[in-house]
Order: C-alpha cells, then structure tokens, then sequence
C-alpha cells in the first residue's frame, strides 16, 4: 500500500491527511491548532480507530510534528506503520517560478520563505511546516503542490496590471491567482463526468468558499482568474472584499487608518462578515430569510460580482461548453446557483430547477437536457489532488 501524507498548513497550524494513493481513502487524518500561544495548543487526531483531542503547549511547527506522530503512536499505528511514501505539501504562492508541483529541496525551501513578501500570510507557515516535516520524515521524498501554478499559463494581457512596467517589474506586481489545485482537478472530473476529452472543452468554475474565485479554462488550461497578486482580487468572500477601487484604499491612508487596520479591513472584516455580521452564508441566508436588509443586500452585491464574472469569461472564452460549481457555496448552495446563473438563458445557459434543488454529494448535472451549456456541481477534493500530483512526481523522478 502507498500512502501520502498531505500537510496543509498555516502560521499557526498544521492540517494534515494521510490518503491511500489508489482508494483516495484517508487512513488518518487531523490538525494541530494555536500553535506559538503558549499553553493553548490543540491537537486532533482521526482514524477508523477513533479521535483523540489533547491539549499541550506547542511552541512551534516542529512540535507540532512531533505532536503528530505521538498521536498516531498512541492510536496503535504509529506513522511509519502506514506505508507513506511521500509528503505532499499545499503552498498558496508559488510566484512566477514555480509552475508545477516541486521536489522540495533547501533551495525550492528558501525560495519559498522569500515568496513570503508577496504572501505574508502564508508561506511563512508552509515554510515552518517543510521544514519541521523534512527534520520528522528525512527519509521520504517531500513535494510542493502550488495553488498558483495552474494560472501560470494565464497570457500576459490577463495577469499585467496598467503599471509603470519598471515599478511592476521592481516589486513583482502582477496576477497570480489562487484556488490552482481546486480550479484544475474540478475541471478535469467535469470533463471525466461528461466523458469528454478536457482538451475540448472551455470551462468556467466558480469556486465559492469562504474564499472565493471564478477561472476561465480553455482546454484544461487557465486562461484567466478573478484572484490576483494576492487572494484579495475578485468575488466577494466570508471575510474579503473582493474587487475594490484602490483609491478606497489611498482614501483611507489619507484619513490615517494605518495600513495594518487596512489590512485587517480588507481580509478579515469585510465581505460576508463585514456587510452582515457573519461570514457563514448559512446565517446570511437565514437572516435575508428573516427580513434582513443588509442580509439581503449583501447577497445581492455576491450574486451581481460573480454574474460579471460569468459574463466577463463567457467573452474570454468566446462562450463556455461549461460552469461548474465547487466549493462550501458552490457545492450547498442551490439558491446562490439559480440566482447567479438567472438571465443567461440569451447564451444558451438553463439550470434545471429539479436537478439543481437535489441533494447530492458527488459529481452532478445540475441544467436542463436542451441547455447548450452543461452546468455541475463538482466537490473539491484538493487534498485527494495533492495526494495525486505528488506521487506522480516521485513515481517519474
Ligand atoms: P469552504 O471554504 O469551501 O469550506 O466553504 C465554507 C463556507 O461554505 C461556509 O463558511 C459557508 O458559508 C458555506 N457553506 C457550507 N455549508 C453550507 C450549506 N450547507 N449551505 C450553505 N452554505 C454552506
């Protein structure tokens, strides 16, 4: 049995799942939390043998490995049990040098941590986590799974900015885009599940969740996304503006918020959250349901962001053979759906109501038979994809 072990982690956690190459089945699976807060930290551990949740200090990702494999030592399986064979690792920024998935060595390891000036929420927590994982498991191969790769073939007039070319150049300011692994494997079991080839197809997938992003693909190629030099770009999200006139911004400055609060604006406190007090649809959803105005407009200015995204790649793409949906919103959401792809009934686009209200868990048609433009719901299975893409790497190197 070959076996991943697929790290997800942040500045302050470690997600991890272990996942039999062949099944896709998860043999374990877990987190560590609060890591660095002194005496807060929390581990949780998942197998078919059971949980365990313990509390204990751990100071840094190190620990929290550690942590890892005495949890499965405990459970009766201890890590090296399970026939792991490499360790897949989700990087969020890639930057313009890392266009597939990577063998990790000190090098791709310090190029992530520099990357960190353009993510500075995230690679720095990837690059604990490689770190700490490489000094745990030295002897397995380890590979990064980027989530901006797949737009690296995004064309120029797509990912530039209007900008002095020198200052764009000087600080690296240009579109990246996110949501790489999701928007790529979703498209492919689209493909798969209407049994036709992906190099024949263009396809838009919204991937709607707590962050959010829509991307145009051509062939199985990314032609174009909503997110940009940073995950701030695009739809509206749980706690994200989305697209903003960045006079907004300079306006602010002017009247002496700092750019940290700024920050904390734009990421944390906006989107879902800032308009309505929760950045969960579900409560929005209920609250509109309620009476709510601001419930209600907000679910407005979502559906109306997403609607010109949908137009804007229907233009990009020259018309879609596809739209799919993915992701929390887009997998559970069957009134977002039918308010997002209302009116587009001119370019051959025709939900069917039955189908979309369904309940399901898998892969779905969700339009009419006579819609010239199929739409689905697929599920996001990113670590699955991670587990996939890291393996292939070993197994060809
Ligand atoms: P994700 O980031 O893909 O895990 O999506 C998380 C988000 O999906 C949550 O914050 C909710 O807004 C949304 N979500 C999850 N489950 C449901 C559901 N049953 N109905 C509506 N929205 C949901």
């Amino acid at each position: 049995m070959n076996a991943v072990l697929v790290v997800n982690s942040g500045s302050s956690s470690i997600k991890y799942q272990v996942i039999d190459e062949r099944s896709g089945d998860r043999l374990a699976q877990g987190l560590v939390e609060r890591i660095g807060e002194r005496g807060a930290g929390r581990v949780v551990y998942r197998s078919a043998a059971g949980e365990a949740v313990t509390e204990q200090d751990i100071p840094d990702h190190s620990a929290g490995f550690a942590a890892i494999v005495e949890e499965f030592r405990a459970a009766g399986t201890p890590i090296d049990s399970l026939g792991i064979v490499a360790v897949g690792h989700r990087v969020v920024h890639g930057g313009s040098d890392f266009i597939a998935p990577t063998m990790i060595d000190d090098a791709v390891a310090q190029r992530i941590l520099d990357l960190a000036e353009l993510a500075p929420l995230h690679n720095p927590g990837h690059y604990a986590a490689i770190v700490a994982a490489r000094a745990v498991f030295p002897d397995l191969p380890h590979v990064a799974v980027f989530d901006t790769a797949f737009h690296q073939t995004m064309p120029e007039s797509a990912y530039t900015y209007a900008l002095d070319r020198g200052l764009a150049a000087e600080h690296g300011i240009r579109r990246y885009g996110f949501h790489g692994i999701s928007h790529q494997v979703v498209s492919r079991r689209a493909a798969t599940h209407l049994d036709r080839p992906l190099e024949s197809l263009r396809q838009i997938v919204l991937h709607l969740g707590n962050g959010a992003s829509v991307c145009a693909i051509d062939g199985g190629r990314s032609v174009d996304t909503s997110m940009g030099l940073t995950p701030l770009e695009g739809l509206v999200m749980g706690t994200r503006s989305g697209n903003i006139d960045a006079g907004a911004i300079l306006h602010l400055l002017r009247r002496g918020v700092s750019i940290d609060d700024v920050d904390r604006e734009l990421n944390k406190r906006a989107g879902f959250l800032g308009m309505t007090g929760s950045n969960d649809f579900r409560d929005v959803r209920a609250a509109a349901a309620a009476g709510d105005e601001a419930a209600t407009l907000a679910i407005d200015v979502y559906v109306h962001r997403a609607r010109h995204y949908l137009g804007a790649y229907l233009a990009v793409l020259g018309g879609a053979d596809t739209v799919v949906f993915t992701a929390g919103l887009g997998e559970n959401g069957p009134d977002l759906r039918a308010l997002i792809c209302a009116g587009f009934e001119w370019c051959g686009l025709r939900l069917d109501q039955a189908k979309n209200e369904a309940p399901g868990s898998g892969a779905r048609v969700i339009s009419a038979d006579d819609s010239e433009i199929t739409v689905l719901v697929v599920p996001a299975d990113e670590e699955a994809e991670i587990a996939q893409q890291s393996i292939a790497l070993v197994a060809s190197s």
